[in-house]
């Protein structure tokens, strides 16, 4: 078998893991072992299955500062956030290992006094989740916990960036669960086209071109599937938000963890003529602190590959060169090992330009204007995605008519549009997400299908 590399991002000359680049032919067989597993996982009790979550949960959070040093070393994530999502991974098995006691289905009334009229909820069976870089033991946990919880058997494709920890993730499960219930199979699209083509259920996280792709694959196959994609997220800053809590709240949002996540913010449309807003935000942005993720006092790490940081610094120098007005940053620091580039804060008065409408997934905020919020809004909206966004006001109508107009998933008051809670259902609107929610409740939903049984006690 071939093979996959992961380098740190920060120090590229450091080798996280070589891992097997799975072909077609080795997912195949990884499919066929999960399928086999899955008959005795899906009649397991309830008991058994929430047990083997339980202990994945504790020998997760015993192995906290481990898992966080690996996560900070192969994606550069900030240490306190990559801690941090360490502690949301054992919240999330231990929240879905509670949910494998819920109400698997309903009772209705029969068409006669003795019917037994029921609909139940029952697992698809190999579940194939593909997964991106950025947060590599969330997301695949808020997609395998519910998935094992409700009896499916899973193989977990990981991102070629993040191959070490979802292997060390692998190690974290399989102790506890039977044989080929929970697998992984590292490697390329080659991996991923596989398994989508032989699962019986598809949960993606990615970009919007791939997920598009998985999601018509799926479809094609009439097996159930969401894709969680992209965004290109706004802020609303009113004229009554006090600027320096709100930019250092929209600061963090942009800029953490270099702009490397779906929910970051990446267009802030200040109401009304507020030059106090862009200053306080412009110095919010420089007060950030950029450098080695394993230093506590980082906000801002390097970006996950070269392509992704050129890519991002080419964006600000084409929109400068376009009319922009580069208000911070934008350059790569290429005196240091590692990709990392100064955050940058962009000054546009075209809301069509790319910089306004294309998903950077870098430290990379665009400044722009509205006269008032329903112009704020419609800018909001003008673009493909809509995952997240917020508004800044300590208006309640104002606030009110914001939640209302935004066309996204998620919509936050006085909140930045980072933040994701693992008990509500996750997803965005338009090009963002296809297909069910996923987390919470949704989750149940999502990884089981229903069977109406009808069942009388009089013989025919
Ligand atoms: P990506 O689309 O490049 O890769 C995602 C996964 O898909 C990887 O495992 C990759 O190997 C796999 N893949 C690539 N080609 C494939 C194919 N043809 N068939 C099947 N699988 C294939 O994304 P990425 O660079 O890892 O992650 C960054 C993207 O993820 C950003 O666009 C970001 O917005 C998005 N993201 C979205 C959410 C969300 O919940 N909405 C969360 C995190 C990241």
């Amino acid at each position: 078998m071939s093979s996959i590399r992961s380098y740190s991002p920060q120090d590229p000359t450091d080798l996280v893991v070589e891992a097997p680049a799975f072909t077609s032919a080795d997912v195949a067989r990884s499919i066929s072992r999960g399928a086999e597993a899955h008959h005795a996982w899906s009649r397991a009790s309830p008991h058994e299955r929430a047990g083997a979550l339980e202990k994945a949960a504790s020998a997760l959070q015993d192995a906290t500062s481990e898992l966080s040093r690996l996560i900070v070393r192969e994606v550069g994530k900030p240490v306190a956030e990559a801690t941090a999502e360490v502690a949301r991974g054992v919240a999330i098995l231990k929240y879905f290992a509670a949910q494998a006691f819920e109400p698997d289905g309903e009772v209705l009334p029969g068409n006669d006094g003795r019917t037994l009229l029921m609909v139940r909820r029952r697992s698809h069976g190999l579940v194939g989740l593909i997964t991106p870089w950025n947060f590599p033991m969330a997301i695949p946990l808020w997609k395998a916990a519910p998935a094992l919880a409700f009896g499916n058997s899973v193989i977990l494709k990981p991102a070629e960036q993040a191959s070490a920890v979802a292997l060390r993730l692998a190690d974290m499960l399989q102790q506890w669960l039977p044989q080929h219930v929970f697998q992984v199979a590292t490697g390329g699209p080659e991996a991923g086209t596989a398994l989508v083509d032989g699962a019986d259920c598809v949960s993606f996280t990615g970009s919007a071109a791939v997920g598009r792709q998985v999601a018509r694959s799926a479809v094609d196959r009439g097996i159930p599937v969401q894709c969680e994609m992209g965004g290109q997220n706004a802020s609303i800053v009113m004229p009554d938000a006090a600027p320096e809590p709100t930019a250092a709240s929209i600061a963090a949002a942009a800029m953490g963890y270099a702009g490397q996540k779906c929910t970051a913010t990446s267009r802030v449309i200040v109401v009304g003529d507020r030059p106090d807003f862009a200053e306080a935000f412009v110095a919010a942005v420089r007060a950030l602190s950029v450098g080695d993720p394993s230093d506590p006092a980082v906000e801002v790490g390097p970006l996950i590959t070269e392509t992704a940081r050129d890519r991002a610094a080419t964006a600000v120098a084409t929109a400068s060169n376009q009319g922009a007005r580069v208000l911070f940053g934008g350059g790569r620091m290429t005196d240091r090992q590692g990709h990392f580039m100064t955050p940058a804060v962009v000054s546009i008065n075209d809301q069509s330009h790319p910089i306004a409408q294309e998903e950077v997934f870098g430290p990379v905020c665009a400044l722009l204007t509205a006269d008032d919020l329903p112009q704020a809004i419609d800018a909001a909206n003008a673009v493909k995605y809509g995952l997240a966004a917020s508004v800044y006001t300590s208006d309640l109508a104002v606030a009110l008519d914001a939640v209302d107009g935004l066309d996204v998933g998620m919509v936050k008051v006085n909140q930045p549009t980072t933040g994701v809670d693992f008990y509500a259902p996750f997803g965005g609107n338009k090009a963002s997400s296809y297909g069910p929610r996923e987390q919470g409740k949704a989750a149940q939903v999502f990884y089981t299908s229903t069977r109406t049984i009808s069942m009388s006690g009089v013989r025919p």
